[in-house]
């Protein structure tokens, strides 16, 4: 592939550097990954498993890549991605066919000038030797995090943050099923397992509303995410119903003053009843809960919603049963807060008998939290198309 790109308008244009395009040559025992950047960038690469990525992290970038990017139709690389992570960090993700590990990066300004030509080189690799890596990826980046709680210098882990809010606790069980298992337990199960399971794949820092058996009121738990300053609020429950033990599946809600259908509506009511089940009155002229409504309008907090809810739908679909309209809408208390992308996954049904037997299977759990994760990740790290960080960053 000949590139020819003039930098000197693009430059100009943004202070972050460009990267306008991205050349993959496959070989026999390596691969070479070129960038073509506006200046010379500096980049690390890593690689992850669960699924297998190599992500190349960087500065703030401006992507301008051609149309056809994103997917290869051989070599290590399956396809690509890339987007921001934070206003101060960019990466492009390599979704891998099979294991490699990255090597040097050797950065050449080009011969015609103005660009810079930034060589990744990968070497084909074992399982056993990808998992290394991976793991000791997953390991550093759990120490980056250990470490900028316990200092307020420079280690600032500006990695995205998602707020897990196991749903009910106390003395507020949420559903009971037919054997007797409660909801709040159930769901904590899960956000606990869920939490892990994203610290583990390393690219986010999560925080639970709850970790244990306690009850918290519904506008506390947003509070908790806006405080923090949260990049994705998910709320965990299980449904119930009474009219039938056939009914199963998951469904996925985001929040809306307009029910999506009257199950909809049936099962926000019943979850915003948690407040008065739990003993704490629920207070609607709450200042903080009050400006909240006030961005009840906030359309594009909205639409990032619904591609996160759409996200995990689409991820889980081949792990779990799907309720027959698994993408609703209805007013959650819990999720007002309507400048953070929210959604409220009801994980399945406790009046269901197949649906209780997943709810304790670690192999589902597992399989699920993985899922989730993977859409979290997806949903953040967006590819060029309809990506939610790489719009949001006002780059052309
Ligand atoms: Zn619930």
């Amino acid at each position: 592939m000949l590139v020819a790109y003039s930098f000197i308008g693009l430059s100009c244009a943004s202070a972050a550097p460009v990267i306008a395009d991205v050349q993959i040559a496959p070989g026999a025992t390596s691969t070479r990954i070129k960038l073509i950047a506006s200046e010379s960038v500096s980049l690390k690469a890593f690689v992850l498993s669960n699924p297998d990525r190599l992500i190349v992290e960087g500065p703030d970038i401006n992507f301008q890549l051609p149309p056809e990017s994103g997917s290869m139709a051989e070599g290590p690389i399956a396809s690509y991605r890339y987007g921001s992570v934070s206003p101060e960090r960019s990466r492009i993700v390599f979704d891998l066919a099979k294991p490699v590990l990255p090597g040097d990066i050797v950065t050449t300004p080009s011969a015609g000038g103005g660009a810079y030509s930034i060589a990744l080189y990968l070497t084909n690799s074992d399982r056993k030797s990808f998992e290394k890596a991976a793991s000791a990826t997953a390991e550093a980046m759990l120490k980056l995090d250990a470490g900028s709680a316990q200092t307020s210098g420079p280690l600032v882990d500006t990695r995205p943050l998602i707020v897990i809010d196991p749903g009910h606790g106390g003395n507020d069980l949420g559903a009971t099923s037919p054997n007797g298992l409660f909801e709040k337990d159930i769901v904590l199960a899960f956000a606990l397992a869920l939490a892990k399971k994203i610290e583990a794949q390393g690219l986010c820092r999560v925080a639970l509303t709850r970790d244990q058996d306690i009850f918290i009121p519904l506008d506390d738990r947003v509070k908790f995410a806006r405080q923090r300053g949260a990049a994705v609020f998910l709320s965990i429950h299980g449904d119930t119903i009474t009219a039938s033990n056939e009914i199963r599946g998951a469904t996925v809600y985001i929040g809306d003053d307009k029910s999506s259908d009257a199950d909809a509506a049936r099962v926000a009511e019943y979850e915003n009843k948690s407040d008065s089940v739990g003993g704490v009155v629920s207070q609607p002229t709450d200042s903080t809960i009050a400006d909240i409504l006030g961005d009840l309008t906030h359309r594009e907090t909205r639409i990032r919603s619904s591609l996160l809810a759409r996200e995990i739908v689409t991820r889980i679909a081949d792990t779990t049963h799907l309720n027959h309209n698994p993408l609703r809408a209805a007013g959650f208390r819990v999720l007002r807060a309507f400048d953070i992308p929210a959604a409220l996954i009801e994980i399945g049904y406790m009046s269901s008998k197949s649906d209780l037997d997943q709810f304790t299977s670690p192999q589902w759990t597992d399989r699920m939290a993985n899922r989730i994760s993977d859409a979290l990740y997806d949903f953040l790290l967006p590819s060029r198309n309809g990506g939610t960080l790489a719009q949001d960053t006002g780059q052309p």
